[in-house]
């Protein structure tokens, strides 16, 4: 294995660094950088300019439309947009539901759907979790039934991500109850203003709106928006999944939430002495940033071997547990950091406009609703749990 980057990889490497010094609004990269609200609109135009540059659809096929990076190249793309303080894409469409028409889809679907991904056209969002169905997603009882030409829906899906934003929901449901839970699931593709079909918002402990409920009451959905097989829509769920785990390890925006730990720890004074110099504190930073560094170089490993041609298998699990710890790590040291300043906080200091007094100060604005906004980082993408029992099962063999 060579973690060194070859001459090739290191002028793709400047071609990014120049393309993002070009065309990355300063005012979307200050507010990743700030860990401040992106809306709708930031994400919108950063696609504009990525699709523009044929970069937004990394994991697609070069013919519809995909850019067809190695794995070295998508790391590299990785690590320079995070650093930059690029927005991370929206993965509902591109990087989900796409790979998932492109293989199990229609001609038609595949007409339809991916030039309106790309073109930023549709929103999509992931209809997959249920009240009774998280880990144990084969539970799912949202139902479809065929009725002629269509299939009517009914039931409720839960922590819809950026739901309020979309116009398109990908949706496993049950369409038979006679066989074995997996066997009678199927991947429906619903258009969201289809009547019968309700949003509502799920508030987070970070006061901000950012999943959903969506209930389903009688919606007509035509057959042809069925992907694939009736009843096989598990072997679809599952390869999809495969795509929602990568990158879930967040390397880039870990060393990024690092850099702002460093600089709130420098200006925070402790005993007349900046925090950063406090022995302490900074034996936490220097042992979290080894973590990262060695979760770094796993990283690399895993993306060395699927460059040899291999598969990434339980490891994936693996750097997703240690990732996520990382970064909720670095967000416990930040609000320890602030100390009293982290108790209460003022949603609206998360506007990069924000024009109020600020409580302590601009760079402590993000740390407690990130701090609590990352608790997901363990839940979702498959809970931290599961991926140990699968760590356990394929790599240590108990
Ligand atoms: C912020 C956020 C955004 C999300 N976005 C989406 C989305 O856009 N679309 C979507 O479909 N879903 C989404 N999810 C749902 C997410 O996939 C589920 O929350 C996750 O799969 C866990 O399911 P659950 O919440 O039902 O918890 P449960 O499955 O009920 O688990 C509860 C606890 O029990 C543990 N546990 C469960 N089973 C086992 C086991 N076998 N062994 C050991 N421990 C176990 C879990 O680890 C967890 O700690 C989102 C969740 C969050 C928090």
């Amino acid at each position: 294995m060579n973690l060194n980057y070859t001459a090739e990889e290191l002028a793709f490497r400047d071609e990014v660094r120049a393309f993002l010094d070009e065309k990355l609004p300063a005012d979307i990269a200050a507010k990743v950088k700030g860990f401040r609200r992106l809306s709708k609109e930031d994400h919108q135009r950063w696609q504009k300019i990525l699709n523009e540059q044929g970069w937004y659809a990394t994991h697609w096929p070069e013919e519809y439309g995909g850019v067809n990076w190695s794995p070295v190249q998508k790391h590299i793309w990785d690590e320079e947009s995070s650093r930059y303080g690029a927005p991370r894409s929206v993965p509902f469409g591109v990087n989900m539901v796409a790979p998932v028409i492109i293989k199990f889809g229609t001609e038609e679907q595949k007409q339809r759907y991916l030039p309106r991904i790309l073109s930023g056209e549709d929103w999509w969002c992931q209809g997959y979790s249920e009240p009774g169905a998280g880990s144990d997603l084969a539970s799912l009882k949202t139902r479809a039934v065929r009725d002629g030409d269509h299939y009517i829906v009914n039931g409720q899906k839960t922590w819809t991500t950026l739901g309020q934003h979309a116009n398109m929901i990908f949706c496993l449901v049950r369409t038979n109850t006679e066989v074995k839970a997996q066997e009678g699931i199927s991947f429906l593709l619903m258009d969201m203003d289809t009547p019968g079909i309700t949003v509502r918002p799920i508030i987070t402990l970070d006061g901000e709106h950012e999943v959903n409920e969506v209930f389903f009451e009688d919606v007509k959905v035509p057959v042809e928006n069925l992907v694939g097989e009736e009843d096989k829509g598990w072997t679809y769920a599952k390869y999809l999944l495969t795509y929602e785990r990568t990158g879930l390890a967040g390397i880039g925006i870990s060393k990024a939430a690092l850099q702002h730990l460093k600089e709130l720890a420098t200006r925070r004074i402790k005993n007349g002495r900046p925090l950063i110099e406090d022995a302490s504190f900074s034996q936490r930073i220097a042992r979290v940033e080894i973590d990262l560094m060695a979760a770094g170089i796993s990283n690399l490993r895993i993306i060395a071997s699927v460059e040899g041609g291999g598969m990434p298998g339980a490891e994936s699990s693996m750097l997703k547990v240690r990732g996520t710890e990382i970064r909720q790590t670095i967000n416990d040291l930040a609000r320890r950091a602030i100390g009293p300043y982290a108790i209460p906080f003022v949603e609206e200091e998360m506007d990069l406009d924000y024009d109020g007094d600020f409580l302590s100060d601009e760079n402590a604005a993000p740390v407690t609703p990130q701090y609590f906004n990352n608790r997901k980082l363990s839940i979702f993408g498959g809970s931290n749990e599961i991926q140990k029992n699968i760590v356990s099962k394929m790599i240590l063999g108990l």
